[in-house]
């Protein structure tokens, strides 16, 4: 049975990225990389760092191209290992480039930034939150280490605090954006909620019309390329203003809520079930025979008068049913339904009626 859930499904993450996004962008680190290496080869301007980095680098977002095909490693922790490689590149190699001896403040130092943002684009928020602040201090602590070698205590804090404010504005600004983007899906899944509820019947807790109506149109039934095998059922409770009239309103309400249940059980999980309004439900059916979709009329009919109420004796239904094979439209096919429920009805109740004959 089609439930709420499935109406709409949003899943609520910072890092909503498909794997094929994935890859492309390891491709892209790939290519970069890469491009970076043969300009830098190329011009003679290479460290001695960056010419086994590079390399490396490359060969690490490949193992973990290759790892994202062939095993079923959960993506979030492959997101995680090329952001380690990333990160541990960058602050690596702006690092090495501190230490007097190989070139000092080279061009390294601001492309450290990144570590912030692709740490916030990238991973999920509860763990781009303590992976930044760990990247801050390695950032930190490595640099001081390497300058405060061939400098004045005074000249490495000027440096190490210009690079630390830096970087702290980089993570507020970061979170504040995040946190504008947890409430925004905070917000969408909140509105997702209310719209399911204007789908979901409020006493019986299956689809209302507005609901059938919404699952008929998205199976998209009347598609002319895919030609759709389907019946329509259309299950009316017999003389229920009778059993108002002498039970009482509360015990009709509960009798429908019983037998709304009871349905939702007898249906098959892909059936689309749901309250037409009133006393009446409506039971969409796909890929079955004739024959298969009278054995479940028969089983509807039969769980609902097996069922035992407090006062009320037993309860019938009347069921009229519609083949897509007998009308070009849904509405048709619907219309041929009540046809046989007025048909049920007229024979006398508790019965089924189709234009096959039972
Ligand atoms: P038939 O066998 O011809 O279908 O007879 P019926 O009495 O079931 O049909 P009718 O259309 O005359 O009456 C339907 C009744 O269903 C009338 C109304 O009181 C009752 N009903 C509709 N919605 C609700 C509801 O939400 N709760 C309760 N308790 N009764 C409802
Ligand atoms: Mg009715
Ligand atoms: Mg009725």
């Amino acid at each position: 049975m089609k439930n709420t859930k499935q109406l709409n499904q949003q899943p609520l993450s910072a890092a909503s990225m498909s794997p094929k996004l994935f890859r492309k962008m390891l491709i892209v680190a790939v290519l970069g990389f890469s491009a970076i290496w043969g300009i830098d080869a190329s011009s003679g301007i290479i460290s001695h760092f960056d010419a086994i980095a590079y390399p490396i680098c490359i060969s690490a977002f490949l193992f973990v191209f290759v790892l994202s095909i062939v095993t079923n490693i959960n993506h979030q922790s492959l997101h995680f290992l090329t952001y380690f490689i990333v990160a541990g590149y960058l602050i690596s190699t702006s690092i090495w480039h501190h230490m007097a001896e190989n070139g000092l403040f080279s061009n390294s130092a601001q492309w450290l930034g990144l570590n912030y943002v692709i740490a916030y684009l990238f991973l999920e928020v509860k763990k781009a939150a303590p992976t930044t602040i760990i990247v801050f201090f390695a950032t930190i602590i490595g640099h001081y280490i390497a300058i405060i070698q061939y400098h004045t205590l005074a000249d490495t804090i000027g440096v190490v605090l210009n690079i630390a404010i830096a970087h702290l504005i980089y993570i507020y600004l970061l979170w504040t954006v995040i946190k504008l983007r947890i409430k925004t899906d905070q917000i969408t899944e909140r509105a997702d909620t209310l719209e399911n509820f204007a789908y979901v019947d409020l006493l019986t807790r299956i689809l209302n019309r507005r609901g059938i109506e919404k699952v008929f149109n998205e199976l998209n039934l009347d598609s002319e390329e895919q030609h759709k095998i389907y019946a329509i059922l259309i299950i009316d409770i017999d003389h229920f203003k009778q059993v108002n009239d002498t039970f009482g309103h509360l015990a009709g309400d509960q009798a429908l809520t019983r037998i709304a249940g009871k349905l939702s059980r007898t249906v098959h999980p892909n059936d689309v079930l749901g309250r037409w309004g009133g006393e009446e439900f409506i039971v969409l059916t796909l890929n079955r025979t004739p024959q298969q979709v009278m054995e479940l009329a028969e089983k509807i009919k039969s769980a609902v008068s097996n069922l035992t109420f407090d006062d009320i004796d037993s309860i019938t239904v009347s069921i009229g049913i519609g083949y897509s094979y007998e009308a070009t439209s849904k509405e048709n096919v619907f219309k041929i339904a009540d046809n046989h429920l007025y048909i049920a009805k007229q024979s006398g109740r508790n019965t089924i009626r189709s234009s096959i004959p039972s």
